[in-house]
């Protein structure tokens, strides 16, 4: 009975414990300022601490929050797409709960929105608190990946945006399940902008983004939208080739002409390793590419959901989940 959501704001949450209720406040103090009808999706990536049972507590007393509760730990991005796959209103912001993306920047993204834009991204303007290590690495990854595709990926850019409900629903429709999410976003189209903000401190806790859970990132977002490291090993042949042709001629030269028996075991050694090296570094490459046509070829589900806390018969009605 005229019931709308206008505003969906998904929030992945994996051990944030110390976090949450935080993050709840803040977000809520943002929202109620749109006075429009809004919900938000928290996203239970499978938490072993406390996390499930205080925002199953806030699902008690706000009805607007519902709790996605995944079977295990899916990671980040398929904690993302559920919750896009939940979430029922016209427009749809990702937001960490760790507060690192202010809140307070959704009511900028809306106001793009408002305007016509159908995709607004959070632009990284400056990095608080993190290491000097992720902030040079992602700087460099984001500007390598640009390099090797041809979709539009915009750089320093994270999970932090708003889409409208027509970019929400083509990516349900993409079936692929190594979800890059923010590569998807790109790749979909539509009309896009960004605002910029600066990237603050974690609020509290740890990082849930170790090394190993970055790199498998990184490389599903080169793997899900180019295939130029493919070409890499052709490359790599074609270049031995011609330092291998090159070298037997003149090796030829010089015992012929020259009658010097000039062979070095050090440099055959070295060139062997190199090229046992590119050998494997290429094997490699491409096993990455058959690890997710594996991956595919499987066919499960992103995520598996446990339950959903404040789940309502009308959103029932309007979507099918899973
Ligand atoms: N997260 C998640 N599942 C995971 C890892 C992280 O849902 O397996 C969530 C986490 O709770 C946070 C967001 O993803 O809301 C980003 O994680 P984090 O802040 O730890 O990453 P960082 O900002 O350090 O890159
Ligand atoms: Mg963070």
């Amino acid at each position: 009975m005229g019931y709308r959501v206008v505003y969906s704001v998904v929030v992945p949450i994996f051990n944030e414990e110390l976090v949450i209720l935080e993050s709840y406040k803040r977000l809520k103090e943002v929202m109620d300022k749109t006075n429009e009808e809004y919900e938000l999706v928290f996203v239970n990536d499978g938490s072993r601490d406390s996390t499930k049972k205080k925002t199953e507590l806030i699902c008690e007393k706000d009805d607007r929050v519902k709790l996605v509760n995944f079977s295990r730990n899916f990671g980040h991005q398929a904690a993302i797409t559920a919750g896009m796959d939940v979430a029922v209103g016209d427009a749809i912001v990702v937001i960490d709960a760790d507060l690192q993306d202010p809140p307070e920047v959704i009511l900028q993204m809306i106001e793009k929105w408002k305007q016509g834009y159908e995709v607004v991204y959070g632009k990284r303007a400056k990095r608080e608190g993190e290491t000097f290590f992720k902030k040079i690495t992602s700087s460099m990854y984001y500007r390598i990946l640009k390099s090797m595709t041809n979709v539009d990926v915009p750089v320093d850019v994270g999970d932090f945006r708003l889409i409208d409900r027509k970019v929400c629903d083509a990516l349900a429709s993409l079936p692929e399940k190594s979800r890059y999410v923010r590569g998807l976003v790109s790749w979909v189209g539509f009309k896009q902008t960004y605002v910029e903000f600066v990237r603050h401190e974690r609020f509290a806790g740890e990082t849930k983004y170790p090394l190993k859970k970055m790199v498998k990132l990184a490389l599903d977002g080169i793997t899900s939208l180019s295939y130029k490291p493919l070409a890499f090993s052709s490359y790599m042949g074609v270049i031995f080739s011609i330092i291998g042709v090159i070298a037997a001629i003149s090796i030829i030269i010089r015992n012929v002409v020259l009658k010097a028996h000039v062979l070095s075991l050090g440099l055959l050694l070295s060139l062997i390793v190199i090229m046992f090296g590119m050998l494997f570094v290429t094997n490699g490459i491409m096993g990455q590419y058959i690890a997710r046509i594996f991956e595919e070829s499987k066919e499960r589900p992103v995520y598996i959901i446990d339950n959903i806390v404040n789940y309502k018969e009308q959103d029932m009605q309007r979507k099918k989940v899973n």
